[in-house]
Order: C-alpha cells, then sequence, then structure tokens
C-alpha cells in the first residue's frame, strides 16, 4: 500500500472533484494521505477534507510566505485545530528565503509553532527553502523537544542529508525525484536511511515524470515509489511497505493496517 504525507487537495485544481480524486488513489493502491494546511482557511479545509474520508489525515498550520503571522490568536486557531481527531501534526512551517522578505520574522513563526508542536507533542512537516545553514542550526536543538519532523520536498543536499539524519529528522520525496536532471538524489539517498524515509505529492505542484508540469494527484504516488525501489534495491512492495511502517510511527497513525 502507498502513502502520501504531503498534499494540498485544498488547492483550486481540485476544487469540486475531490471525491474523483479520492477514488483515483484507492484504485492506484494508495491507502494513506496526509493533506497538508499552510494557512486557517486551508488547515480547515484540511479538517473537513479528513472527517470525510477515511484514510485522509491532515496537519494545521502557518506557510512561511503564505502571509499569516503567529499572533497569539492565529496560534490560538492552530490549537483549535490540532485538537480534532484526525490532526497528526503542526505544518506546513518552516523557513523559505527564496523570495526575500524578512527572515527574522519567518523564524519568529516558525519557532512558535516548533513550540506549539512540542507542546501538543506532534510533529512537524517542514518546508525549507534557500535557508540551509539557518534550518540545520533550528533542527539542531529543537529534535530534541519534537516527537518527530519531516523535511518535505527535501532539497538541501548529502551534507546537510547527513546531519539531518543524526538530528533525527525524517525526509519526504516527491516528484522532483523523477526529474531528469535530479543527480542530487543518489548522493542523498546514499546518506538518508530507509527508516527516514516517506513518499509524498505536494500535489497538485511537482507531478512525476510522466506527468511532469501536469496536475499533480496522490495516485501518482506509485512513480515516486517505484523510483526510490530503484535507489534503494529494493521491490516497491518491499519499501513502500517501509514508507507506510514509516509514515504511521511518523504521524502516530493508528488506525490503518
Ligand atoms: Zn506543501
Amino acid at each position: 500500500m502507498f502513502s502520501d504525507t504531503h498534499a494540498h487537495l485544498t488547492d483550486e485544481a481540485f476544487r469540486g472533484r475531490i471525491d474523483e480524486v479520492v477514488s483515483s488513489f484507492r484504485a492506484a493502491g494508495v491507502g494513506l494521505v496526509i493533506n497538508i494546511g499552510y494557512d486557517l482557511k486551508s488547515s480547515e479545509e484540511s479538517a473537513y477534507i479528513a472527517q470525510k474520508h477515511p484514510e485522509i489525515y491532515f496537519t494545521a498550520g502557518l506557510h512561511p510566505t503564505d502571509g499569516e503571522p503567529a499572533t497569539e490568536a492565529n496560534l490560538s486557531a492552530v490549537r483549535r485545530l490540532a485538537a480534532m481527531p484526525k490532526c497528526v501534526g503542526i505544518g506546513e512551517i518552516g523557513l523559505d528565503y527564496h523570495y526575500g522578505g524578512d527572515r527574522e520574522e519567518q523564524k519568529k513563526n516558525f519557532l512558535a509553532q516548533l513550540s506549539l508542536a512540542e507542546e501538543l507533542k506532534l510533529p512537524v512537516s517542514v518546508h525549507a527553502r534557500d535557508c540551509t545553514a539557518d534550518m540545520l542550526e533550528i533542527m539542531k536543538g529543537w529534535m530534541k523537544r519534537l516527537p518527530a519532523a519531516v523535511l518535505h520536498c527535501y532539497s538541501m543536499g548529502a551534507e546537510a542529508a547527513k546531519l539531518f539524519v543524526r538530528y533525527g529528522c525524517h525526509f519526504a520525496f516527491g516528484g522532483a525525484i523523477t526529474f531528469k536532471n535530479n543527480r542530487q538524489i543518489y548522493e542523498v539517498a546514499k546518506v538518508v536511511p530507509k527508516d527516514r524515509l516517506l513518499t509524498e505529492t505536494d500535489c497538485p505542484y511537482m507531478a512525476p515524470v510522466p506527468f511532469r508540469g501536469e496536475v499533480n494527484e496522490p495516485k501518482y504516488i506509485p512513480l515516486v515509489t517505484e523510483k526510490l525501489a530503484g535507489l534503494y534495491g529494493t521491490t516497491v512492495e518491499e519499501i513502500s511497505e517501509i514508507l507506510l511502517s514509516n509514515a504511521k510511527k511518523v504521524f502516530n497513525i493508528r488506525d490503518i493496517k
């Protein structure tokens, strides 16, 4: 059974067709999807989608570039969503220096939500872009305080991966590992052990080859899993069971067999 630990089914691209998306991922053998919030609205909608579909869980959180700061009021809203039974994490949260912006403000928002995750004993789904040094420093200190952390769409290279492995982080890989020019993944795979691996779509973005550029969906997760099986020298069945078991462990999901 395949697993997608980072989907955005609340995106415009899926409006009015969630049921169709769910039946096609079921048909493709995907048995667990974690839908990720990035602001209050998407976190609330994620809660709603998760209530309706047994294999969908969700996270609540404030993304670094999506405009909502971690004020007391916003943090209470996240806390309220996090108390719902199918909320399995805080996220996505993190740092993104790609478009400039106020780094100190981003760090403040990130740290406030790491504190919330610690308080609620929930894992975090972390977005990291162009911020390797700061992310290393933060995760080095915080991993002792969190149940788990997933570096989503990992793209910080093999040298940083060695350190993130040492700190106890998990690594989620998506469609990008199927792209022809992504040589870095071979180096990263050499240093990330199998028990730290997760698969994700980040849908509607990052569709794997041969659907690159199209709307991504959880039903394409088998293509990412096949690529990982090749990189790790296992069968697709073996790696998909490991990936599912890792996802259940990280997000503390007990009611999926
Ligand atoms: Zn995302």
